[in-house]
């Protein structure tokens, strides 16, 4: 969904401020980030409420920006429980895990339909592996915090940005959601003139509203909940990465919020063989094909990735 922070940053004029990081390096990365948070996935209670008034389809049309053909993934996960063994379990090497092999996966080509002004989104990334910062996270209600972040664990890890402009930073925080409204979101930014796309997790353990519900026993319920956010999230920037935005719906939804809560499939297998309990994502071809399952509209549209 493509909405604005519940916490607001101050309009039109955000977009011109640049946000220097505390940095001992000599160079220090210019940071602007899209005050927008798209395609926040909400927790289940909280889903918005219909459009006043159906367009005539419900498939999603093209806005004109930029996709991403491929992707290549860092995992960041921010706070001082990453560095506490039994609350990370199986999460750091789970989530690793699930990027490595969402590529080259049929759950991947569910988005690879969408095309956009620099080609079309393909079904593999490149997974780089992880970055943890012990230091204090913060919650999702600033874009510029996030992307920020993001700046300064590659700059700790002597990492650049994808110069590609496919970067993709996923940013885990030991952070509970609170009253917050939603279990995650995707961004866009630049760090020092690159363009980068970046998202935003909550600490979902125990988090009834942000629950797949996984039974399988192959995860642990943590780790089930960010996973299947991941895949939302991940998705969703790829087929709608940045401003101006390429494809969403009449009510600015995106590929992961249409199909968001519903599942096709108990559990879909990725290209390495791990398994995993994932929503599925919106595909134009399917609903006007009537190949798809339906989403919680009852629009046939979504594909699980089988
Ligand atoms: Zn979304």
């Amino acid at each position: 969904m493509k909405r604005r922070p519940l916490i607001v940053l101050a309009g039109a004029a955000v977009l011109a401020v640049t946000v220097p990081i505390a940095s001992s390096s000599a160079a220090r990365p210019t940071v602007v980030a899209d005050p927008v948070a798209h395609g926040q996935i909400h927790a289940k209670d909280a889903r918005f409420a219909k459009a006043a008034r159906p367009s005539r389809t419900p498939n999603m049309t093209y806005h004109g920006g930029v996709i991403m053909p491929t992707a290549t993934s860092t995992a960041i996960f921010w706070g001082p429980s990453w560095s506490n063994s039994t609350f990370v379990g199986d999460k750091i090497t789970g989530l690793d895990s699930w990027y490595t092999g969402q590529s080259g996966s049929n759950y991947a080509r569910t988005s690879d339909e969408y095309t956009g002004s620099n080609g079309q989104v393909g079904a593999t990334l490149s997974h780089t592996g992880h970055i943890i910062d012990a230091s204090t996270a913060s919650g999702g209600g600033s874009t510029s915090v996030i992307l920020n972040e993001v700046a300064r664990a590659l700059a700790a890890n002597n990492q650049k940005p994808d110069p590609s402009g496919n970067g993709y930073y996923p940013v885990y925080t030991d952070v509970k959601r609170g009253s917050a409204q939603y279990c995650a979101w995707h961004s866009s930014g630049t760090v020092s003139g690159v363009r980068v796309e970046f998202a935003f997790f909550f600490n979902l353990d125990g988090d009834a509203g942000c629950d797949p519900q996984d039974s399988s026993g192959l995860h642990s319920q943590g780790l089930a909940a960010l996973a299947n956010v991941t895949a939302h999230e991940l998705s969703e920037a790829r087929s709608d990465p940045a401003s101006p935005g390429a494809w969403y719906d009449g009510s600015g939804a995106e590929n992961g919020d249409k199909c968001a809560w519903t599942f096709g499939a108990p559990l879909v297998t990725f290209s390495n063989g791990s398994r995993w309990k994932l929503q599925g994502e919106w595909s134009n071809a399917a609903y006007t094909g009537g190949t798809g399952y339906p989403n919680s509209s009852g629009q046939k549209g979504c594909l699980s990735g089988l």
